[in-house]
């Protein structure tokens, strides 16, 4: 008899689809999770083996046989699947892309799973010793041989083409250095850990309070929200608990929130932990990632670090998830497959039998509540003795004062005296760009962008337009498109704006300004970051990369240029956010014992979450806001769902959610809908979005409702309309 399987194939469809299983393969081999080539359509592709099937969906005559198996034995635990299968049905999203999310594109494209090696190039002793000139002749091995030169670490293979236009000559350029003895391949899973792995810090009260109480429950699930102010030993408690996980012969998985924080976190954890240790995000190339992966998967790798993506990489030997900066929201992903690995991440932690450790200064809301409600353990460490005392709040109230170049008087001679003082200044601004808008003076013109529903925004150095909600560029327009005058003028400010008016201001002053536009280059980062710790920057400006993670003991000074924007907005998180980044980006201050001074501008000085927060800190402001959103019956008090639709028609939008509602409405009372509505902003790309809620006190009855919905989806396609489902949407 034939046998039949059932394989979740990663396209948008919420079925599996039943094969013949190849010839020849033993029953013993087909087991949920091996992936599979299967023919779809007119292509093969890659799907993942769910079960074998008693009674098929249809007559076995008209099955196809499937391609191949591809692995000897499933990659992914019956764990691992469990919880896919769990977040596929959670965020309702197909089963085969969710799996698909959890392999790295080496193994989705069907490659082999046995560890390849990466290697790496470095210099030989004596290749050290040449002087540059050696290379008089052959400029690109002495490009090479300088990149090579700069670099504590060999140079991955995968990168010897980012060198050059052509990989080619680059690659020549290698195999020659390697010829002459100058440079040789090594193996870059081999590379060993320092030989002095430190020794163990002697942890304070509170971080052995914590590691103590985290260490009785391995092997056991929990979750515990480690809280503390940024220095007060978040990072040491983590260590702790992994070198005992790692004792134990278990591995440790750490997520953070941004690729940019994985290269400190990366070498205290080397430094700290005799295990072997692998990075997982996407900046990687994909053999690197793929390798890191396997290594995880296959038990070799002790501590996977990793953002997002890392969350579902199966663990051979599950000991503890440590997840940093827990209320971020890079955390959840916001296209496609939309998790939040925060959320997963406690799910793994439950379903794996192991202890979860989310550690924060500013926890989310829903963090909190959860250890209202005895779910979380709260473990809280005090800021150290030694470090510096809580920075002083002040308000500036910024209503009928003229600003220049967003920066107000009071703010102006605050950093003069700081400056003079010899310490550092961060200014914060989360707007990137010259200005958010370029406008006529003589009749108001606006420059917009023709596929989006916004502003074009002025940025100056390169004399561009750009939109940031679409690829859109332009150059700048010598006169005004609609009435010809010459009068167009920057309005408002953006960094690169404020970064011009410090020039001037502080001639003699070193200024970094930090944003997407100014460390697009590779390193260039981590370049500035040295800068300021050297102490060649006097002011530090940046938007939110500024708030994350970075320690700047130097700065006394921090100047917030706009709180306001984020106490007024449509999104009811926004206060949990802004409230977040006001106390993350005063957190960078004072920590040389030198106690850290916050300057607010504001036009709403006496806005009553902005009070609360100055008065009694982030634990008053978030009792406050968690009030607000009980009575509102709002996250985490209720829960919500976001049917986004998008078209080349803002109707077709808006009447495919409308349709969605009426064949659903009232059949179920305890799930509100609210829209559809155009979304905040209807028009990006050129495309019309539209958005429906739907909210709930009760999280199953909502799960019900979206179910049903899908399914009627699924019987009657639209075609016209691009949509999708969020869950717990956290951006919109
Ligand atoms: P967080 O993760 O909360 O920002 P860290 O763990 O990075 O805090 O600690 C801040 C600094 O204090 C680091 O340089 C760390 O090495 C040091 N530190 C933390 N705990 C101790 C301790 N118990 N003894 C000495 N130094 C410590
Ligand atoms: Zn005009
Ligand atoms: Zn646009």
């Amino acid at each position: 008899m034939e046998t039949v399987v059932r394989v979740a194939v990663p396209i948008p469809a919420y079925r599996c689809f039943d094969y013949l299983a190849p010839a020849g393969v033993p029953l013993e081999s087909l087991l949920p999770g091996v992936r599979l080539s299967v023919p779809f359509g007119n292509r093969i592709r890659v799907g993942y083996l769910i079960a074998v099937v008693e009674t098929p969906g249809c007559e076995v005559e008209r099955l196809r046989p499937a391609a191949a198996v591809l692995d000897a034995a499933p990659l992914l635990s019956e764990t691992d699947l469990k919880l896919l299968r769990w977040a596929a049905r959670y965020y309702h999203h197909p089963l085969g892309e969710v799996i698909q999310s959890a392999f790295p594109v080496h193994l989705r494209e069907g490659g082999g799973a046995e560890l390849a090696r990466p290697s790496g190039l470095v210099l030989t002793p004596a290749g050290a010793a040449l002087d540059p000139a050696t290379f008089r002749r052959a400029p690109v091995q002495r490009r090479l041989f300088e990149v090579l030169r700069g670099r504590e670490r060999p140079l991955p293979a995968s990168r010897l083409a980012e060198l050059a236009g052509s990989g080619r000559t680059v690659r020549d350029a290698a195999r020659r250095l390697v010829e002459r003895g100058w440079a040789e391949w090594v193996d870059l899973q081999d590379r060993r850990i320092p030989a002095v792995a430190g020794p163990p810090l002697q942890l304070n009260p509170a971080q052995l309070g914590a590691v103590d109480e985290i260490s009785q429950n391995l092997g056991r699930y929990g979750v515990f929200l480690l809280e503390g102010v940024t220095g007060s030993g978040k990072t040491e408690v983590y260590i702790e608990v992994i070198r005992r996980v790692i004792t134990r012969g278990e591995q440790a998985l750490v997520l953070v929130p941004e690729i940019s924080l994985t290269p400190q976190l990366e070498r205290r954890l080397r430094e700290r932990i005799e295990a072997p240790l692998a990075v997982f995000h996407s900046g990687l190339s994909e053999t690197e990632r793929a390798a890191a992966w396997l290594g995880f998967q296959k038990g070799e790798v002790g501590v996977l670090l990793g953002t997002r993506s890392a969350v579902f990489a199966p663990m051979r030997w599950p000991g503890v998830i440590v997840l940093d900066e827990e209320h971020d929201r890079s955390f959840k992903q916001q296209e496609g497959f939309r998790f939040s690995a925060r959320d997963v991440a406690v799910m793994r932690a439950r379903m794996a039998d192991i202890p979860l450790v989310a550690g924060s200064a500013t926890p989310s809301l829903e963090s909190i509540r959860n250890v209202q409600r005895g779910r979380y353990v709260r473990l809280v460490l005090p800021a150290r003795a030694g470090a510096a005392v809580a920075p002083r709040y002040r308000v500036l109230d910024i209503r009928a004062r003229r600003l220049q170049d967003g920066l107000s008087e009071g703010l102006i001679a605050a950093m003069r005296d700081t400056l003079a003082a010899g310490d550092q200044v961060l200014l914060f601004l989360n707007r990137r760009g010259f200005a958010p808008a370029l406008v006529c003076h003589g009749c108001g013109w606006v420059a917009r962008c023709r596929r989006c529903d916004a502003n074009l925004v002025l940025h100056a150095r390169e004399s561009r337009l750009r939109c940031h909600h679409c690829a859109a560029e332009h150059g700048l327009p010598g006169c005004c498109p609609s009435c010809g005058q010459e009068d167009l003028r920057p309005l408002g400010v953006g960094t690169e704006r404020v970064d011009e008016a410090l020039r001037r201001l502080f001639p003699e002053v070193g200024v970094a300004r930090i944003d997407r536009d100014s460390t697009r280059g590779r390193r260039s980062l981590e370049r500035m970051l040295e800068r300021v710790q050297q102490g060649e920057v006097g002011i530090l400006l940046g938007t939110q990369m500024l708030a994350k993670g970075h320690h700047f003991p130097g700065v006394t000074l921090v100047g917030i240029l706009d709180v306001d924007a984020g106490f007024y907005s449509t999104d009811f998180r926004a206060a949990e956010h802004t409230a977040q980044l006001i106390v993350q980006v005063a957190g960078r201050a004072g920590r040389g014992g030198k106690p850290g001074t916050v300057l607010l501008q504001t036009r709403h000085p006496d806005h009553p979450l902005l009070q609360r927060l100055l008065r009694d800190g982030y634990p008053g402001f978030a009792a406050a806001e968690l009030a607000e959103r009980e009575s509102a019956c709002l996250p985490p008090f209720g829960y919500q769902a976001l049917w986004r639709a998008e078209s080349k028609e803002l109707a077709l939008s808006m009447d495919f959610l409308a349709r969605l509602r009426e064949e659903a409405d009232g059949k179920n009372g305890a799930v509100h809908w609210l829209g559809p509505a155009p979304a905040p902003m209807p028009r990006q790309a050129g495309r019309y979005r539209a958005q429906l809620w739907l909210k709930s006190a009760r999280r199953e009855e909502l799960h019900a409702v979206l179910t049903d919905a899908l399914a009627r989806l699924q019987e009657t396609p639209e075609r016209r309309v691009r949509w999708s489902l969020d869950v717990d949407p956290v951006d919109f």
